[in-house]
């Protein structure tokens, strides 16, 4: 089975998005648990978490994905935001105790001309502070397409990070494909050799989710713009390669390519189309 979904806004939250995803051909979702760029979160619903809980069942959706606001930077320079950071994840991890299952996905973070060490220093701290909680929800670092100062554009810098952890039994990474292309892997001529590099560092073991976007940008630009899948420099060959991929099959999928919900539909449609060719 294809567990396949997409970004969907939670303004209206859970049962709202259970339902927009069934509509649209999902099994799955994203959200961001508060304003992508920050400030409070709505007040927990359990009502609402209930009446999903329920639904999901029914309709067999599973292993959402919930994603931390972009402000949340674990390895800012200022005190302040790395406290903030620190808080954040603290308080959307208590909550998303009540959904089982789910995962929470977060960007390491920006070390704005610290340097990269000092950067993974930070993010483990944090984790590590994290960790102390006893959180049950499974953390997953996303790879990243190294803009600026970002940390995690490369499976070592990832590695340094789990390296650092004193239980890293509960961390995981996210594959988004746009960014790694874009920090210069290249999926398209040679997936095979992508996704063993990425045993060999970190381990397929770790490996829990991946955000398929097609890329504006060709392979190593750096730049991190999402094209819809087919339309972009990756390609629709690159991806059936991955949506069939031995070491990759089994994993649950995200789009968050610049679509509306038709859109979507269309994508998640197009993909399960390549799955079930490969499975013929
Ligand atoms: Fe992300
Ligand atoms: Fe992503
Ligand atoms: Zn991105």
């Amino acid at each position: 089975m294809l567990r396949i979904g997409c970004h969907l806004s939670s303004a209206k939250g859970y049962l709202a998005m259970g339902r927009e995803a069934v509509r649209i051909g999902a099994n799955t979702f994203q959200f961001f648990t508060r304003n992508p760029r920050g400030g409070k979160a709505k007040e927990l619903d359990l009502a609402d978490i209930g009446e999903y809980l329920a639904f999901a069942e029914e309709h067999g959706l599973g292993q959402i994905l919930a994603h931390a606001p972009y402000t949340l930077n674990a390895c800012a320079k200022d005190e302040g935001l790395r406290q903030f950071a620190y808080e954040t994840m603290c308080d959307d991890l208590e909550r998303l105790a009540h959904i089982p299952g789910s995962m929470y996905n977060f960007h390491p973070g920006s070390h704005v001309k610290q340097g990269v060490q000092a950067g993974i220093s930070y993010i483990s701290d944090m984790l590590n502070h994290i960790g102390e909680h006893g959180f049950s929800t499974i953390i997953l670092l996303e790879t990243m397409a190294g803009k600026g100062t970002e940390v995690g554009r490369s499976f070592e810098e990832l590695r340094a990070v789990i390296d650092k952890l004193e239980d890293a039994g509960r961390i995981g990474v996210c594959l988004d494909t746009c960014h790694v292309f874009d920090s210069g892997y290249d999926i398209v001529s040679d997936l095979d050799g992508v996704l063993d590099q990425f045993d060999q560092i970190i381990g397929l073991e770790r490996l829990k989710a991946v955000h398929v976007n097609d890329s504006k940008n060709p392979l190593g630009s750096r730049k991190d713009r999402h094209e819809k899948i087919g339309e972009g420099q990756i390609g629709m060959d690159a991806f059936e390669n991955i949506v069939t991929h031995a070491s990759l099959r089994h994993l649950p999928f995200y789009l968050e390519t610049p679509n509306d919900l038709a859109g979507y539909q269309k994508e998640i449609a197009m993909l399960r189309a390549v799955r079930r060719k490969a499975d013929e």
